[in-house]
């Protein structure tokens, strides 16, 4: 699907959520996929997300310069940080008060302050990344000392189910987590990233401010390519 068949799928999702004055982030999916696929649609979304810093890494160093941003989207390990940095512009999946700490040390370090989501697991699958909601409000509190992160929201991923009461129920979910955040916090949070190829709609539905979009505009995932390998 071309990137504007998605935009007027989203703009549809928006008038059905009575929502037709929000603005929807589309981020670009690309993990996976090669630069010479990524290029011809940096024009029309917002961002690109991956998964992988070193497949991230390789992809940035041929793509050369360009204005759109970059924002890591998988988990990210405690040694892989610094090179994280270099690469994106966010970093959407802090899940723990240690990896909070060590990203707004190095931060600190680069003298610069990173913006950040708080990806949280809704779905209660434990293969499932992001911080189990019980322990959101330690992490919340942690990152109010942390000057070198900015926090902006939060992602989710949705449960792998054709239940569409339980897709919801997620999102609304992230929704409400958000809602308690901005008052614990004072923060703005504007950012609620969820919402895939299967399930941006529902998301749009329960409050997304951000969709991110593989599968649907880049076609299926090829795992046997190589400059995925780390
Ligand atoms: C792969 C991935 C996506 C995109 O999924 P599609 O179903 O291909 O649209 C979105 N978010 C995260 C965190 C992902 O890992």
């Amino acid at each position: 699907m071309t990137p504007s068949e998605i935009r007027e799928r989203i703009e549809n999702a928006k008038v059905k959520a009575n929502r037709i004055n929000d603005k929807i982030i589309f981020t670009a999916v690309s993990k996976n996929h090669s630069v010479d696929e990524m290029k011809p649609f940096e024009k029309f979304v917002d961002a690109f997300g991956e998964n992988r810093v070193q497949e991230a890494m390789n992809k940035k160093n041929i793509y050369g310069a360009c204005k759109i941003q970059w924002r890591l989207i998988g988990h990210l390990q405690h040694n892989k940080i610094n090179k994280a940095l270099e690469i994106f512009d966010t970093i959407d999946s802090v899940d723990s008060v240690k990896l909070a700490e060590k990203l707004n040390e190095h931060s600190a370090a680069l003298n610069r302050i990173t913006p950040v989501l708080i990806e949280v697991n809704t779905s209660g699958e434990e293969a499932k990344t992001g911080i189990d909601p019980k322990n959101l409000n330690e992490l919340l509190d942690c990152m109010a000392g942390l000057k070198n992160l900015r926090l902006d929201g939060m992602m989710t991923v949705g449960p792998l189910t054709d239940d569409e009461i339980k897709i919801r129920n997620s999102f609304a979910q992230l929704r409400t987590l958000n809602e308690n955040a901005r008052e614990r916090t004072g923060l703005e949070l504007p950012i609620l990233s969820m919402g895939m190829s299967g399930d941006f709609e529902l998301a749009i539905l329960e409050g997304s401010t951000m969709v991110r979009i593989g599968t649907l505009l880049f076609g299926a995932r090829d795992y046997s390519k190589q400059f995925i390998h780390d």
